[in-house]
């Protein structure tokens, strides 16, 4: 190694010219690795390292080509690269040096995919612009600031690679969020990107300089690999920049090193490299290595010296790797290249040392600090990780047990319902009838905290699904107030709606989830607010020719909520201020629900209050407009419709009820009793078959979960059976599958219509009408 200051270089470079005219030569500047131990990196010293490798080939060769840079014009090099590639025969492998640090190297990569299993490798030239690469082929001229490629090829050529690191990711999975291009990055977890150190390391924005984060890369998992990025202070307070490209929506975590891990996997490359039998070795390494190994920088060398002689070696600060597709550029790593130019069995390599033989062990009673420090810090996340990892699975397992207590409670349910609907029917007793008004009201709040509970754990799950349908937002809004008009009236409190005039008739979106967050927040201001007035405000303001931006508020003249309680509202099952609401029934899930509604559509929950005065809950969602002409979907045309016009009765028609527990069956007969429609029951699939090629139906409802043969597939047969009399019959969805989404699913799969359990009596008698009707 020599050093030179900055004007030796180009003198440097002409006089490897002229000595080396019948060599192919690359070369790429970087700062040396003297520089980097005595912390000067910013290229202030003056002090350039110059290393000089050879290697030298009997049998193969080493064809340079070199490709005229250009800003983005990556694709463009590529596809030049892969074209002079096509033309070489038996290329082996490939060393790169890319015109300049920001350039993209990996779409360069790209464009090789595919070529050959062809291994590529190289390194990336500094910051510094009168500091870039050069070579010259043998007999030809000098050159510099190009895409060079180095084409090792000859058929008894080997070339095997190996990426090595050494760094443990560890800690919370970060995303990227905002970048100006991908070596810049603004954002990550949608906060200033240096936040990361700030808070880690306790960095200032000026600390965040390589010196303090050698021990600690950032860590990206792309496909199988694990990649090191560093980034330093950016130009903008806040912003990173990347000696490596990043990319918005990579996951990254933070990691640590130390020396022995680094060199522990060093050496098992080093005895998988003893199998190779190399004859000769060429290392790619990051001075961020360098930073981290400090004195012991040398013995990561010596290792692969001790296996592989003759090995070169070069520092940068963006290693490439690449191979079957995987990797790109790295940070902290080191690339082992080792070459062969026979076939293992005939290859004699250079006199292969074992690493073991005559390697002193420096043994010191006293381990340093930084030693301990990095391996207390190591065992003490295995343990917090393995803690996380078992604390997730009760999770689960109690996410999971909840849903399908929930989800069975629905079919007792349906049976406590169905029957008190049947005793308010037929009992004219008025004592009996309060008592069964009694049972209907506390039968619909038991089912409202269960799809809570639902609710609660398929958001938690990740399984929550904004379905958008066409609706219409007046008639929402108006059964909306409906709704809750009796419970405002009963507690004496004055509920007042003031909507736009001119709200759009139809919009697209997800009425549902709509309609669930503005009840919830309708009950809440009810069940809040002692005396005064409740009210429910809905408005639309243009986003463009398609959009409008939705605005709900509810505000109440209630009990109000303590400032420090706002932010506590949001978790999951925290009620506020309970010395006052002890009374007030709830569980704390409702608002939690909303929030995390809101934020699937794209919106937010806002709320402002003042103690002992009241509270404003309102947000604003972006929803599509909806053509007039488009009718709005079925199922809100159902509640919308309310009762019929009189008992409904059909003496001549002839329903199937196909469930596997009989009380539902039962149920649904008395439900129909008063209609005097034929009633038959299948107790499973089969039987519905065989009753099916049997008896026409004009109705025929099935449920979903059932042994043996499910309700689609049992529809499934009966529809695919030209045969069978009922082939074309009307076909009901009857499920306690109550989730969002679930109507369309059945429908596509070829049933006329769907119901949820338990029954709602409006809902049923709105379906025998639609079929039945003659
Ligand atoms: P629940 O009402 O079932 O307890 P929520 O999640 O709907 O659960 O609300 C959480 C808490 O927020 C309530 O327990 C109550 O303390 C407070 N809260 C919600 N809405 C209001 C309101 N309009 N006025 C005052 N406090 C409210």
């Amino acid at each position: 190694m020599q050093t030179w200051d900055r004007d030796g270089f180009s003198i440097f470079k002409q006089e490897i010219y002229d000595s080396f005219r019948d060599c192919t030569t690359i070369g790429t500047n970087h700062f040396g690795s003297r520089d980097i131990l005595n912390g000067r990196i910013d290229g202030t010293s003056g002090e350039y390292g110059i290393t000089l490798s050879f290697l030298y080939f009997e049998k193969s060769g080493a064809s340079l080509l070199d490709i005229a840079p250009g800003t983005r014009e990556e694709e463009r090099q590529g596809r030049e690269l892969r074209e002079c590639l096509e033309k070489i025969p038996d290329v082996k492998g490939i060393y790169l040096i890319p015109p300049d640090y920001f350039c993209s190297t990996e779409i360069i990569l790209a464009a090789l995919n595919g070529v050959a299993e062809i291994p590529v490798f190289g390194i990336k030239t500094s910051l510094l612009p009168e500091y870039r690469n050069f070579g010259f082929s043998a007999g030809g001229s000098l050159k510099g600031s190009r895409l060079f490629a180095l084409i090792f090829h000859g058929e008894k050529l080997h070339i095997r690679i190996r990426y090595n690191l050494g760094w443990t990711p560890v800690g919370k999975i970060m995303t990227v969020t905002k970048e100006e291009n991908p070596f810049f990055v603004d954002e990550i977890d949608g906060k200033p990107a240096s936040d990361v150190y700030n808070r880690y390391l306790g960095l200032r924005n000026d600390q965040i300089i390589p010196e303090n984060l050698s021990e600690f890369p950032l860590i990206i998992k792309r496909g199988d690999m694990e990649i090191s990025r560093i980034g330093i202070a950016g130009p903008k307070d806040g912003q990173l920049l990347f000696g490596a490209p990043v990319y918005p929506g990579d996951k990254i975590r933070l990691s640590y090193g130390n020396p022995d891990d680094l060199l522990y996997e060093v050496i098992e490359d080093c005895i998988e490299i003893a199998d190779f039998k190399p004859q000769a070795g060429l290392l790619i390494a990051c001075s961020n290595r360098i930073m981290l190994l400090k004195e012991r920088e040398r013995e990561e060398i010596d290792y692969y010296r001790k296996f592989m002689c003759a090995c070169a070696v070069v520092y940068g600060y963006a290693e490439i790797y690449y191979l079957n597709g995987q990797g790109g550029e790295l940070n902290s790593a080191l690339v082992s290249v080792a070459f062969r130019e026979e076939d293992a069995e005939n290859s004699s390599p250079c006199d292969t040392l074992r690493y073991f033989e005559g390697n002193e062990q420096k043994d010191s009673a006293i381990v340093p600090f930084s030693d301990r420090m990095s391996r207390f810090f190591k065992e003490m996340s295995n343990d917090l990780l393995t803690s996380a990892k078992e604390a997730e699975a009760a999770n689960k397992a109690k996410s999971a047990f909840y849903s399908t207590v929930s989800h069975e409670i629905r079919t007792p349910l349906n049976s406590i319902l169905g029957m008190n609907e049947m005793i308010r029917r037929e009992s004219h007793e008025k004592e009996i009838l309060d008592y069964a008004e009694t049972i209907s009201n506390s039968g619909k709040m038991l089912l409202a905290l269960i799809n809570d509970i639902l609710d609660a754990e398929k958001i938690a799950a990740g399984k929550m699904q904004i379905v958008p349908v066409s609706y219409d937002i007046r008639k929402t809004i108006k059964e909306l107030t409906d709704m809750v008009s009796v419970s405002a009236g009963s507690k004496g409190l004055v509920l007042k709606l003031e909507k736009d005039d001119d709200l759009p008739s139809v919009l697209i979106g997800d009425e549902t989830r709509l309609r669930q967050c503005t009840l919830n927040l309708l009950n809440n201001a009810i069940k809040y607010t002692e005396k005064g007035t409740v009210y429910f405000k809905a408005g639309t303001e243009p986003v463009d020719n398609d959009h409008v931006k939705l605005t709900i508020s509810v505000r109440d003249t209630g009990i109000g909520i303590k400032p420090e309680d706002i932010e506590k509202l949001s978790m999951p099952f925290e009620r506020v201020d309970q010395s006052r609401n002890r009374n007030i029934e709830g569980t704390g899930l409702g608002l939690n629900i909303v929030k995390n509604l809101l934020e699937l559509m794209g919106s937010s929950l806002e709320i402002k209050s003042t103690y002992g005065e009241g509270s404003e809950f309102s947000f604003s969602i972006i929803q599509e407009l909806g053509r007039s002409s488009e009718s709005s979907d079925s199922r809100n045309d159902n509640t919308a419709a309310g009762d019929g016009t009189g008992p409904f009765t059909a003496p001549d028609a002839s329903v199937l009820i196909v469930d596997d527990t009989p009380s539902n069956i039962k149920i649904m007969s008395l439900l129909l009793k008063n209609s005097l429609i034929n009633i038959d029951g299948a107790a499973n699939g089969k039987t519905a078959i065989l009753l099916c090629e049997k008896k026409k139906y004009d109705l025929i409802f099935i449920d979903h979960m059932m042994p043996e043969m499910d309700g689609i597939e049992t529809l499934r047969k009966i529809r695919s059976d030209p045969e069978n009399i009922n082939a074309g019959s009307v076909f009901v969805m009857l499920t306690a599958n109550d989730e969002a989404g679930m109507k369309e699913m059945y429908i596509k799969e070829g049933f006329d219509d769907y119901m949820s359990k338990p029954i709602n009596v409006t809902e049923l008698d709105l379906i025998l009408r639609k079929y039945l009707s003659k």
